[in-house]
Formats: C-alpha cells, structure tokens, sequence
C-alpha cells in the first residue's frame, strides 16, 4: 500500500530501572519518506531506538509493515528489514572500507545483488571508492559516516534509522550527507527515520517531523509548518 506507515510506535514508554525516559510517545514513519525526530541532549532520542529495537525495558506498541513486532526479540527485529546506523557509527575500524561494506550485507544471499549495490554505493558516494582498500579507523569523520551509511544500505532495508549522523561533522560535510539520504530516498523509496538534534538541516531533508522534550512529543507537523513554528524558530533554529 504506497504511503501507508511503514513503523509505528503507539504510546511507547521506556524505563532504565526506575527511571522512565519515554512517556508514552506516539511516532509514524511514513513508508517512502522522510521522518525527523528531533530533541535537544538527553530527551531520549536513543532510547526511542533501543524501544524500537526491544533493547530497553519497555511498553506500548510497536508495528512494522503493519505487523506487531512488539513481542520479538531485538535479533528477530534487526533481520526484519531495518538498517540502523548508530550515534557512535559503529564502523570496524580495522578492516577496510570495502570489508565494511561487504559485512553489511551478510545476511544477503543474492551475490549479483549485493555486487551491484557496491557499485551503486561507490557511484552515490565516490571518496568510498578512492578509499576503497584503506582501513576505516583511517578515515575521516565524514568519511567515516559516509561508510556507516552505505554500509547500513547494503543490507537493502526497508527502514533506515539513523542516530545523529550530523554528530561532530561540519556543517558543508552534514548538507553533502544530507544531500546523498535525499537522494536516496528520492530513488530507492528506502524510508528514513533521522534522529537528530540538527533541527535546521534535518527540517530541510525530512517531510515530517517530531518533537521530543523530556520523553514526551511535545509538537508534530510537516517539516514546512515546524519550520515556521514560532516556539520551533526560537528554541531549535536560533532565529
Ligand atoms: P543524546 O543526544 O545526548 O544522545 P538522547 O536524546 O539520545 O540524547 P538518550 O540517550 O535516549 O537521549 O537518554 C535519555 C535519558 O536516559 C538521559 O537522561 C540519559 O541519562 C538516560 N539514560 C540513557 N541510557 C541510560 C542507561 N543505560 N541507564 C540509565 N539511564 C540512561
């Protein structure tokens, strides 16, 4: 069904032993698109993952493609069709770009497939081609983000969730990543989920975003009306 919600998180709640971090929050990504979630340090943007991923004690409802995945565990949830690249890029620093990029697809049987998705991931993000035998620990920060993301994509998912991909990244570095999920997105149809406390450049990329504050959704919209939101100008785009 085009445009249906490809995940939803119906009034998830998360705890850390006593102490709740998520209240009952309400997300829906949009099959084919865009989706932002934004929230200053601390509002539990990781921690709506790791719900996501049943990593954290947690209630609510959680469905994928139409399905409740609320009961599986986090190995069954990862094979499901989501591809996750965390905060922390999660990159084997040791091995090679290319040995990264082979390793996202290890749960791929289709050789040809995955050899014409290298490909298309050298086209869509040439620096990984010129470093293609060099080790990622080596790389440079955006680089290295650039490796995290077309390693994600070789699994072909469904779902991309990204954890602050802007993360210590200069901002020409961030609008060229941001430009290269557009284009992702645009011509592959993968859905985004982007976690991020960018506000200003993830507005740009997303079609709809939402508002953590303190474990709770405090606003929602299209990214346009959060844009002109006064409250959203002063408080996340410094202007
Ligand atoms: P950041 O951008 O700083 O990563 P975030 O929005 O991703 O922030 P979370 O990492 O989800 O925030 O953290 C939300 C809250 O949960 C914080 O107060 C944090 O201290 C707390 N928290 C996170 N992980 C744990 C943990 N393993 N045990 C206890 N508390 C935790």
């Amino acid at each position: 069904m085009p445009n249906a919600d490809v995940l939803q998180l119906n009034n998830v709640t998360a705890k850390y032993g006593p102490t709740q971090v998520l209240h009952g929050i309400s997300i829906k990504v949009r099959e084919g698109g865009i989706t932002t979630l934004l929230g200053a340090n601390g509002a539990g943007k990781t921690t709506t993952l790791r719900a996501i991923f049943n990593k954290v004690s947690r209630s609510g409802e959680i469905i994928f493609a139409g399905e409740s995945i609320t009961g599986k565990a986090p190995s069954e949830i990862a094979r499901l069709g989501f591809a996750h690249v965390p905060e922390n890029r999660g990159t084997f620093t040791q091995m090679t770009t290319n040995e990264n990029l082979e390793l996202g697809a290890y749960m791929r049987s289709d050789k040809d497939g995955v050899a014409r998705d290298l490909e298309r991931m050298f086209r869509r993000f040439p620096v990984l081609k010129e470093r293609r035998h060099q080790q990622a620990g080596t790389l440079s920060g955006g680089e290295q983000q650039m490796l995290a993301i077309a390693r994600a994509l070789m699994s072909n998912p469904r779902v991309l969730l990204l954890d602050e991909p802007s993360f210590g990244l200069a901002p020409l570095i961030v609008r060229e990543i941001f430009e290269i999920m557009k284009a992702i997105n645009a011509e592959d149809g993968t859905s985004i989920l982007l976690i991020e406390q960018n506000a200003k450049m993830s507005l740009e990329l997303a079609d709809y975003g939402y508002l953590l504050e303190v474990g709770e959704i405090s606003m929602q919209g299209t990214a346009a009306d959060l844009r002109n939101d006064d409250a959203v100008r002063r408080s996340y785009l410094g202007n």
